[in-house]
């Protein structure tokens, strides 16, 4: 692969090593991930995050649930997409099972022998066979960079929130970290990731991912109008390094996914019981609000 990449990667002086790494780890994206887990990460981490997802999650169902305005009907599909969305914590669980990952390899062989030519088509192969064998249903996550990347995503088709492994790791989140860091460092990435799933276009999708319109009129013309205040909001804001007013029509998906994502670790983070919970050193005297504030601005700034 050093060979390959020598001849078709520019290279920026200084940064040989990074892009080498870089161009492997974008061939061969789930071999990088298995060499990362077993070397770099803590293993403890995966099933904190997937608790806490389930926290994120009935937050966001109690949200529905309260709902002044949600009709029964728009309710209870809104409920059963969060209640069916699916989750992946680092990549699933059959690539667990010892050896899993090095099956996906046994058929590429590349000897000292082979052209240029030669293994790039092996390289080219096992990339694309992996793509079809996830279009199949034979893997069930794609070969893509993404999963050795900091931070979450969710796929509307397949309303599927995935959390990378790099940011259900330190500094972001630890086993080791109080409840609320923890709830502050990522509660917010999760529910934003979640909330895509009910922004201007997911909420088009139905549990599985299909185009399906589950709204009713009515609350289909309220959720228009209220999503009308925040393009309004933030074409209101005047941004200095762009010399000119933002443009809320075109972000206002992922302005609804953040509202979302703040409201429920917001809400999430208020059921912690902080008697129980140790302060942080340089922290002790930060009241509770400012620091879960502080952090979720941190780490959205960084992921
Ligand atoms: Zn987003």
């Amino acid at each position: 692969m050093r060979h390959l990449n020598s001849l078709t990667v520019y290279k920026p002086i200084g940064r040989n090593q990074d892009y080498c790494a870089e161009f492997v780890m974008n061939q061969f994206p789930l071999a990088a991930l298995r060499v990362y887990v077993r070397n770099h990460y803590d293993k403890e981490n995966l099933e904190l995050a997937s608790e806490m997802v389930e926290e994120i999650r009935e937050n966001l169902i109690e949200t529905f649930m309260q709902s002044t305005w949600l009709h029964e009907n728009t309710r209870m599909r809104a409920i059963r997409k969060a209640e069916l969305m699916k989750k992946v914590i680092g990549y699933p669980p059959e690539f667990e099972v010892p050896g899993a990952l090095d099956s996906f390899f046994e058929s590429v062989t590349f000897s000292e022998t082979d052209s240029y030519f030669t293994t790039f088509k092996k390289a080219d192969k096992l990339y694309k066979e992996q793509y079809f064998d996830y279009h199949s249903g034979f893997l069930s996550i794609e070969p893509d960079i993404v999963f050795v990347k900091s931070g979450a995503h969710y796929r509307p088709w397949e309303n599927r929130l995935t959390l990378q492994i790099p940011f259900i790791d330190d500094p972001y989140f630890d086993s080791t970290y109080p409840k609320y860091a923890k709830i502050a460092g990522i509660g917010e990435v999760i529910g934003h990731e979640m909330g895509h799933g009910f922004d201007t276009e997911g909420r088009k999708l139905d549990e599985n991912g299909g185009k399906n319109d589950w709204w009713t009129l009515e609350d289909s013309a309220e959720y228009d109008r209220k999503t009308q205040c925040l393009i309004d909001q933030y074409n209101n804001y005047d941004d200095p390094d762009f010399g000119k007013n933002l443009n809320g029509s075109k972000t206002v998906a992922e302005m609804a996914a953040d509202l979302i994502g703040i409201s429920v670790s917001w809400k999430t983070y208020n059921k912690v019981d902080f008697s129980k919970e140790p302060s942080i050193f340089g922290f002790e005297d930060e009241k509770p609000d400012k620091l879960f504030f502080h952090i979720t601005a941190l780490v959205i700034l960084n992921v």
